[in-house]
């Protein structure tokens, strides 16, 4: 079987050199192989991008839109073969799937509003006979590198606003799960993008330290875990690049004494544990202000569980379905026994689940650990597995100190009926994404995605708005034409 290439220039690539197995999740077998790409492959993308960058930078924006329309119906007309790549290998229930590629699908309408929104700014007569403008050029070849837990969505981010902006595009997804993105992809030139302006070069460390340091690269969007964004950032800015880089996660929900408990219930089951928790807006620790909240949350809790259903994602009525791979299982496995030996209640323990017939998928059942305090390992780090965190508290006030003291930032909720406690909360919290009564506060696209502190490293957001800005650089033209026969002496102060 040969591994899963590259497309480059316009057409599928094959080159012999480094694979790495690609496995399906919910089976544990190996399904196929991936190219790892080597420094020449990667430079050949650069190439074909930086080739097609004239062309298409004077391509009208409305055609450049027009391709964006085509590729959403393309999109849409294969959800089907596009649910059952991400299934096979990330995992994820047809269902979880579906949704995925829709908020992809609503980058790529929001990018088909390019020419209103590259519309620059205009004033006339800014002097005599002068008038002045600022519109926003796009950047060149600019390169997308993304995470395994949202194998179609997070590149959809990416390209579609960058490219409807008159940039090329040079994307690595993950080598864990790449083979959606490459089709997903292949349907993007089907729907009209010339040669050379979308790439995608499958790899690790060798392609992304490649696209870092390559002098044609303009610009860089990250996602992915912390310690990597921090490094990409570093290491692009330290090249002179705009950098882009949204890291990892710990999202809390405060529990306010006075929430409606079964809809927290609810709301926080799918939260926690949809897509096995690999999302980096899962609801990952529940923080319930007061004992009476806290022993009526976990009650609760524990009854819901009991009918959670996991298994492959091939079956609907499964609630979640693996966690990506076995070392993963192994440290989400580590995570929870760590919880207990440092003194926490493991409440409901998902270590041991048996899914029949699928006995080597790297399954993780839903967990539940009460009494984590902030010091605890299972806290401080992101553990991306179905794993609840209980922690309780005495006050509103200690549960927001407890999460503006956390490292990450990206996203966080409040359940509560009392609207002035809301209103406090998401003015004052160290957050970017902020839910009340909302479990996953993800903006739609005509907003922008981005958390703080250390989950995302630089000045812009993910699509919506920010896009526009990440994307263009704005430059500003002052023009006169001085009229027929009048003519000015030099002038030597400065113009005023
Ligand atoms: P990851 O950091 O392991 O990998 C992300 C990308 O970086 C991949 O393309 C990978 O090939 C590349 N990479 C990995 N190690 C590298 C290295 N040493 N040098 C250069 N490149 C390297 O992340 P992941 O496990 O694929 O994804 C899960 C993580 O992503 C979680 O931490 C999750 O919170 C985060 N995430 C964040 C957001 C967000 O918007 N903030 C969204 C989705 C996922």
């Amino acid at each position: 079987m040969t591994a899963l290439g590259h497309l480059i220039n316009g057409a599928r690539v094959d080159r012999e050199g480094r694979t790495q197995d690609l496995y399906n999740p919910s089976t544990g077998e190996v399904k196929g192989q991936v190219s790892l790409a080597a420094k020449a492959t990667v430079e050949e993308a650069i190439a074909a991008a930086q080739a097609a960058f004239p062309a298409w930078r004077n391509t009208p924006p409305a055609k450049r839109a027009r391709v964006m329309f085509r590729f959403k119906q393309l999109l849409e007309e294969h959800t089907d073969e596009i649910v059952r790549l991400i299934g096979e290998e990330h995992g994820k229930i047809s269902h979880d799937a579906g949704g995925e590629l829709a908020r992809g699908i609503e980058n790529i309408e929001y990018a088909c509003g390019a020419p209103e929104l590259l519309k620059g700014e205009h004033s006339k007569n800014t002097g005599p006979g002068i008038d002045s403008w600022s519109e926003h050029q796009p950047l060149g070849v600019v390169a997308g590198i993304t995470p395994f837990n949202f194998p179609a969505m997070v590149p959809l981010w990416m390209y579609p606003m960058a490219i409807a902006c008159g940039n090329t595009f040079v994307l690595k997804p993950s080598e864990r799960d790449p083979t959606s993105a490459l089709f997903i992809a292949e349907l993007a030139l089907e729907a009209g993008l010339p040669a050379g302006v979308l790439n995608v070069v499958n790899g690790d460390k060798e392609a992304v330290d490649t696209l870092l340091d390559d002098d044609r690269i303009q610009a860089v969007s990250f996602v992915g875990s912390t310690p990597i964004a921090e490094y990409i950032y570093s290491r692009a800015s330290a090249n002179g690049k705009r950098c882009q880089a949204l890291g990892g996660a710990k999202n809390h929900a405060i529990v306010m004494p006075d929430a409606d408990m079964e809809n927290v219930v609810n709301s926080l089951t799918g939260a926690a544990f949809g897509s096995s928790g690999e999302r980096c807006m899962a609801l990952s620790v529940a923080v319930a202000v007061g004992d009476e909240a806290a022993d009526n949350l976990v009650a609760k809790m524990q009854e819901s569980m009991t009918s959670l259903k996991v298994g492959p994602f091939s079956d609907k009525s499964n609630d979640f379905g693996p966690v990506i791979t076995q070392a993963h299982r192994e440290k989400v496995c580590g995570y929870i026994a760590s919880a207990e030996e440092q003194g926490a209640t493991l409440l409901v323990d998902g270590r041991d689940i048996q899914v029949e017939g699928y006995e080597r998928g790297f399954y993780v059942g839903g967990t539940l650990i009460d009494n984590v305090t902030p010091e605890m390992t299972c806290y401080r780090e992101e553990i991306f597995g179905p794993v609840l965190l209980v922690m309780r508290v005495d006050s509103m006030e200690e549960a927001m100190r407890l999460i503006d003291e956390h490292e990450y930032g990206n996203g966080t909720c409040i359940y509560t009926r009392d609207g002035e406690a809301a209103r406090y909360f998401s003015d004052h919290i160290l957050v970017g994404m902020v839910g009340v009564n909302v479990p996953l506060p993800v903006p739609v696209s005509y907003h922008s995605f981005g958390g703080w502190k250390r989950s995302l490293f630089g000045d812009l957001s993910a699509y919506g708005p920010d896009a526009v800005r990440f994307y263009t650089r704005r430059k500003t033209v002052t023009q006169r034409w001085p009229s027929a026969g009048v003519r000015e002496g030099a002038q030597f102060s400065f113009p005023s």
